[in-house]
């Protein structure tokens, strides 16, 4: 059975799906107002592995994940660039999904946007100032975190000490620091919807109490995010639940932060300022394999050797694989070894695991190597078919075994180089040789003409 690690305990907890053979979880999304950054990619692939490894033990998932489009960062954006709030929103959340796309993350079941749910929201908003949790203040009405007797359990602290390390930003007019805005007063601004308070936006930690219900009913499965989110983000909307008898998430669930130098990944400090300028130079599925290779908890190191560690890795398993099918086994008829599946799903079921999981898979790797080596290669053929169907289940998928096959442009370059040495013109033909292996492909000149393979092996 599965185990993760729940917050509002502190500690691990039996998964138990509140309705047998189901799952509902609830991510929180993106605010689009800039593009993605490391720290969005690991929070993605974590819930992503998270439903994947669900799906394959059976479970039938249902996966909401929102798109924060009002937001002030919005609005400042849309004020410098002198366009709408909705085209900032509509192009970030469009690079967004593209991100996703590349990093094999899949859509989740509902996409809901904060604009949609503005009506649910203000009625959501008028019943807690009905319960008497809300108060008006001169910028915008409050929620009154002193009157919920947990208040402070995501933070895994008491009320008093947050309000001790909190304070009132300036611009703020609200009783105490651990107090949160529900509906902003539109100050000058057009942006903004009519309201029994007047015209305002909606406060992020409203949309989301709002759109899980919706979405997946007053009681879910899980709620989930990164660390940075279970406070205030979470607790807040864990507050207004309460108020409203809603039993809530049963499960909160967070991954760690995403470090660079072992400082927390800032833009000033990465490397990678964005994900798509790590993914323009690596192959998205190491930057897959780099998150699983670390516990969900813990902080993720990424820098240029972590990152290439794990470009290499990735090679050898593709490597593998690619030895396999050059024998020529039939990988239609290899069987999947119930004991690599059973020890798989042993790691994972223990608090997702997945560093555990994968080191097990590179030890399979290994052995693969090891029964071609001693041409035992049907065996080799059951591991390899393992190997690749479980790092699916990460969302890893092998490069396909090559069948031989090479592209028209390829081809061409050969046809061109054999020309050049048929003419011994070896300086030709070395470059062309150069060009083609930067198509991934290797040349070797043998008796009987050129020969290629595929470059698998990444060059150390
Ligand atoms: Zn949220």
């Amino acid at each position: 059975m599965l185990r993760l690690f729940d917050t509002a305990i502190g500690d691990l907890v039996e998964i138990t799906p509140m309705t047998s053979g189901q799952f509902s979880m609830y991510v929180c999304g993106p605010t689009v107002y800039d593009v993605a950054h490391l720290g969005h990619g690991r929070y993605a692939l974590v819930f992503d592995v998270l439903r994947r490894y669900l799906e394959w033990r059976g479970l039938k998932v249902r996966h909401v994940s929102n798109i924060t489009d009002v937001d002030d960062k919005i609005l400042e954006r849309a004020e410098a660039e002198n366009c709408s709030p909705a085209e900032v929103a509509l192009e970030f959340e469009e690079k967004w999904f593209l991100t996703m796309d590349k990093l094999g993350v899949l859509r989740p079941h509902h996409i809901p946007h904060a604009t949609e749910y503005i009506r649910q929201m203000i009625s959501l908003i008028e019943s807690l100032i009905k319960a008497d949790v809300a108060y008006v203040g001169e910028d915008g009405i409050y929620f009154d975190t002193s009157k919920v007797s947990d208040y402070g359990l995501l933070a895994r602290q008491s009320l008093d000490s947050l309000k001790a390390g909190a304070r009132i930003a300036e611009k703020e007019f609200k009783r105490s620091p651990t107090d949160f805005v529900l509906w902003k007063f539109s100050e000058g601004s057009s942006w903004g919807w009519e309201s029994p308070w007047g015209d305002g936006r909606p406060g992020w930690h409203t949309e989301c109490v709002v759109m899980s219900v919706d979405l997946l009913g007053e009681e879910f499965d899980l709620h989930g995010g990164g660390l940075d989110l279970s406070f205030p983000h979470h607790e807040n909307e864990r507050a207004q639940a309460a108020v409203m008898h809603y039993k809530f998430s049963r499960h909160w669930v967070h991954n760690g932060f995403v470090m660079v130098g072992s400082e927390k990944m800032s833009k000033s400090l990465s490397n990678f300022t964005t994900l798509d300028e790590l993914l323009h130079s690596t192959d998205p599925r190491a930057y897959r394999l780099l998150v699983v290779q670390s516990h969900y908890r813990s902080p993720l190191e990424v820098n240029p050797q972590t990152v290439s560690e794990a470009s290499r890795a990735l090679a050898r398993l593709d490597a593998t694989q690619q030895r396999v099918g050059e024998t020529g086994a039939n990988l239609d008829e290899a069987e999947l070894d119930q004991t690599e599946l059973a020890a798989f799903a042993d790691a994972m079921d223990n608090d997702l695991d997945t560093p555990a999981a994968t080191a097990r898979l590179f030890e399979l790797r290994s052995r693969i190597n090891q029964l071609l080596d001693d041409g035992r290669v049907a065996e080799a053929a059951n591991s390899c078919v393992t190997m690749a169907h479980l790092l699916e289940v990460l969302g890893l998928d092998l490069k396909g075994i090559w069948n031989g096959e090479i592209t028209a442009e390829v081809q061409g370059l050969l046809d061109e180089r054999a020309e050049a040495r048929r003419e011994k013109n070896y300086a030709l033909s070395d470059r062309i040789r150069q060009e083609i292996s930067a198509l991934g492909y290797a040349v070797e000149d043998t008796s009987i003409g050129q020969k290629i393979k595929k470059i698998f092996e990444m060059p150390e």
